[in-house]
């Protein structure tokens, strides 16, 4: 097959939540008595957090993780077992980790809790493998339990088992288990290696990124691919090759990233309702027009980021720390990201 892209040849996306080792239990964890067990171990860590949130170290680096201490509060989460010198405890040896959702505290102040708190969507490009592999596993599994309190076949409230991985209805026996929506995200190439992005309706005209959706009901990975890149794009994918993916738990999609080759670069063109704006670009115009504000990539915690940095073979530099790594100015619920970011998670298909 004739390769377009360099990208194509280099290794694996550069992605913030991978390369960690953690060790889930699974057998362990399905037993009644696996969590009292551990909480009651006094290496034991839990992880406190609310929404994507958790507290920072005194030093700033890394989530607080504190030992467990008194009851063990309902609706506990085990996460697994990690190796203490990968941890900022005051461990040795394997360290059980649990995740504790805290409840949201709207009289803090939030200038001093930008500077307090790791926020995994606007950090996690910042934070060591296991600490974010650690929170994207927390706030993942802590959001499906918010969402999980009722049956689906029936209604009645359900409960927790299997050290808070399952939940089971008392009236009518159904399980549920915390599953991902899959998504597609690609970044589109042509045949001389240009890159084309898109700048979405709902964001800022000048940010560009990759073109994402969820992969629908009956479809694969590669026929969403080439369905989402023509309905935005207006291009026809010919080549697809998968690079990597990334848990995005906003709620809980699993993003899988995307490099596709086009035969008609002059064909693209926005759908004006998700996209407003196509563009080519080479490496060196994207580097130039990023380095000089004229344009914003999204942030180093996404793949889409990723995804643009493979593609252009080594970091891009911002000139707006909007898109980079964060002064402690931003409005408390995680910036303009996030409030945009939100809707395309909560409606992927941003249809
Ligand atoms: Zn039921």
């Amino acid at each position: 097959m004739h390769v377009v892209s360099s990208a194509l040849d280099e290794g694996p996306l550069a992605l913030p939540q991978t390369g960690h080792r953690i060790d889930r239990h699974d057998a362990d964890r399905q037993c009644e008595d696996w969590l009292a067990e551990v909480w009651r171990h006094p290496g034991t860590r839990v992880l406190r957090v609310v929404d994507d949130r958790v507290r920072r170290t005194a030093d700033g680096a890394r989530p607080v993780l504190e030992p467990a201490r008194g009851e063990l509060p309902d609706g506990t989460v085990y996460l697994g077992e990690v190796d203490a010198a990968d941890l900022a405890a005051d461990a040795s040896g394997g360290v059980h980790v649990v995740a504790v959702e805290e409840p949201e505290d709207d009289h803090a102040d939030a200038a001093a809790e930008m500077v307090s708190t790791i926020m995994l969507r606007r950090d996690a490009a910042e934070l060591a493998a296991v600490d974010a592999g650690l929170l994207t596993q927390a706030v993942a599994i802590l959001a499906w339990h918010r969402a999980a309190g009722f049956c689906t076949a029936c209604g009645a409230a359900t409960e927790i088992r299997s050290s808070g991985w399952m939940r089971v209805c008392p009236q009518c026996g159904a399980q549920s288990f915390p599953r991902t929506d899959p998504a597609v995200i690609t970044a589109v190439v042509d045949r001389d290696d240009r890159l084309l992005l898109g700048s979405a309706v709902r964001w800022d005209a000048s940010r560009y990124s990759t073109f994402a959706g969820f992969v629908e009901a009956g479809e694969s990975v590669e026929q969403a691919v080439a369905r989402e890149v023509a309905e935005e794009a207006g291009v026809d994918v010919v080549e697809v090759r998968y690079l990597g993916s990334q848990s995005w738990p906003f709620p809980r999609s699993l993003m899988l990233g995307h490099l596709a080759v086009v035969d008609d670069a002059e064909r693209a063109v926005a759908d004006r309702e998700e996209i407003r704006h196509v563009r080519w670009f080479t490496r060196e115009e994207l580097a130039a027009e990023t380095a000089a504000g004229r344009i914003g990539l999204p942030p180093r915690s996404s793949i889409s980021r990723a995804l643009i940095e493979h593609w252009h073979g080594g970091r891009i530099e911002d000139a707006d720390p909007r898109t980079g790594p964060q002064p402690a100015s931003r409005s408390r619920d995680g910036s303009r990201y996030s409030s945009r970011d939100h809707r395309r998670d909560e409606g992927g298909d941003r249809r």
